[in-house]
């Protein structure tokens, strides 16, 4: 531990699951540790769930659901609007406590903090904006009235490398349309959940309207609990993989689900870029959480003619950024999550280079305690390549050539993925032809970043169901009721 502030924060933060109201230990009393990927260091034990403590989760979301529905939208909007200002309030704690857990410099967990605060404040504004209709029928006589409900209660499952804003971005809305929580967080990363769960219920979140169950064994706990039926929503963050067993494990009671899986973004740079424009996108698509974002640019195809600068330029870039613990001045780039996300890095390059690319800048991991991997660049790099077909996951930035514009559209829309691509050009009508042409739910164009609270973010094919985020992401945790009306002539 490095610093009486570090142990203080950690300290402050509950480490039981949050279970109607209570934080409880496990039933099994069994724990679990959180290490900090920058030392291997032990940072907390916090209570490791057992099925069990699955059901009695469930249970009390499933109780507390009626009630949640029926309070004011203004209450439920209030709730949030608190937990919105708390999380602002205590925005340098959250950060310290991220970092620590996850490994991401504290500029980018203070980021991180505002953005999953953001999505409280945005579903507290939507809370009270639910709407219906009302129509006549084409031919007359009857009416049709619509209104719009809670899904019921939800059982949500996020990754460790965005620790708060994946929890926010699913709490939020539900808590704004009326439904109850059973969340799972990161084995990882259950520190920031957990202090966002205090945060809740401190801002006026009724007793086991919010659980959260920390779980190592992830499917012995949540697989009970989604063929039960009592939920009657999945929405899960994570690998593409694990996405499909939970599609088949929600067919049984048929649950609504929302998936938010793997993707595999190109990052397109034609002749008419703005090419400083393009390597700034570039740092940002690439370099954003250490590359560990199912947004990160994972394939770079660049027109021949400006190929070599722009690789020249990013490179220099990417070779200039600091490593280190995400906790010290300066740290632009922290260690990756742990050794099994270094490992895959480590294999991708070596991958690359054994089918020719070359390595311009990074490629060597260093040696010593946490899972550290510098910012690397690489050219040349054959379309056969594992990179250009797996997340790598990692700040890991391959560059492959093109010569045309239909030759660039073919090689990123060749994946199974289809979460975002970026597009870096000046012409406007090459701009809005390609963003058409794309696969993907989102385009990033002339910019390195689309996550908004205020937006759809979402994929299509591989990469999910559904959009969190926007005017359409309480519709995810809402169901239509239509009322037909007779008897009025
Ligand atoms: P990663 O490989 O990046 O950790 P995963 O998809 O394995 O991505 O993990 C994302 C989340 O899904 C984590 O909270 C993890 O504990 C959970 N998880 C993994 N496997 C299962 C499973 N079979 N059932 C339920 N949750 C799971």
């Amino acid at each position: 531990m490095n610093s009486d502030l570090e142990r203080k924060v950690l300290d402050a933060v509950p480490t039981g699951l949050l279970i109607g109201g209570e934080w409880r230990q496990a039933a099994s009393g069994a724990t679990t540790k959180v290490e900090d990927p920058s030392t291997g260091e032990v940072l907390a034990e916090v209570a490791d769930a057992a099925p069990e403590d699955g059901m009695a989760a469930l249970t009390a979301a499933h109780e507390a659901q009626a009630a949640w529905a029926a309070t004011a939208p203004r209450e439920r909007s209030d709730v949030l609007r608190r937990a919105y200002q708390a999380m602002l309030a205590q925005q340098e704690d959250l950060a310290l406590l991220m970092t620590l857990e996850m490994g991401k410099p504290l500029a980018e967990s203070r980021g991180e903090v505002a953005y999953a605060a953001e999505f409280l404040r945005w579903f507290s504004e939507e809370a009270v904006r639910i709407d219906g209709g009302f129509a006549t029928a084409p031919a007359g006589g009857s009416r049709f009235l619509v209104m719009k409900q809670p899904v019921g209660p939800c059982l949500f499952i996020t990754p460790w490398n965005f620790p708060l804003a994946m929890g926010a971005r699913k709490i939020g809305p539900a808590l704004a349309a009326g439904c109850t929580v059973v969340i799972k967080p990161a084995p990882q990363t259950p520190l920031s959940m957990l202090a966002l769960g205090r945060i809740l219920l401190d801002a006026g979140v009724p007793a086991g309207v919010l659980n959260i169950l920390n779980a190592t064994d992830a499917q012995g706990v949540m697989e009970p609990i989604i063929r039960d039926g009592r939920a009657r929503k999945l929405s899960f963050t994570g690998s593409t993989g694990v996405g499909k067993i939970l599609l088949e494990q929600c067919a049984e009671k048929v649950l609504r689900t929302s998936l938010e899986l793997g993707g595999n973004a190109s990052f397109l740079v034609f002749d008419d870029a703005d090419l400083d424009k393009a390597v700034e996108g570039a740092m940002l698509a690439k370099m954003r959480n250490m590359g560990e974002a199912c947004t990160a640019a994972n394939r770079f195809y660049v027109h021949r003619s400006v190929a070599d600068a722009f690789a020249g330029k990013l490179a220099e870039r990417m070779g200039a950024l600091k490593v280190g613990r995400g906790t010290e001045d300066g740290v632009q780039v922290g260690p990756l999550v742990d050794a099994k996300g270094l490992g895959k890095v480590v294999d991708l390059v070596g991958d690359a280079v054994s089918h020719g690319a070359r390595i311009t800048v990074g490629g060597e991991k260093a040696d010593g305690p946490g899972y550290f991997y510098p910012p690397t660049v690489l050219v040349d790099v054959p379309q056969n390549s594992r990179l250009n077909h797996e997340e790598v996951f990692g700040p890991v930035a391959p560059i492959s050539v093109f010569d045309t514009e239909d030759e660039a559209l073919a090689a990123a829309n060749a994946t199974e993925f289809g979460l975002v691509n970026y597009v870096f050009t000046e012409n406007l009508n090459r701009a809005l032809r390609v963003a058409e042409k794309l696969e993907s739910g989102m385009v990033g164009l002339n910019t390195g970043l689309v996550s908004n609270p205020a937006a759809p973010f979402g994929g299509i094919k591989e990469s999910g169901l559904g959009r969190e985020g926007g005017t359409v992401g309480i519709e995810e945790f809402l169901e239509i009721k239509y009322v037909a009306i007779g008897g009025l002539g």
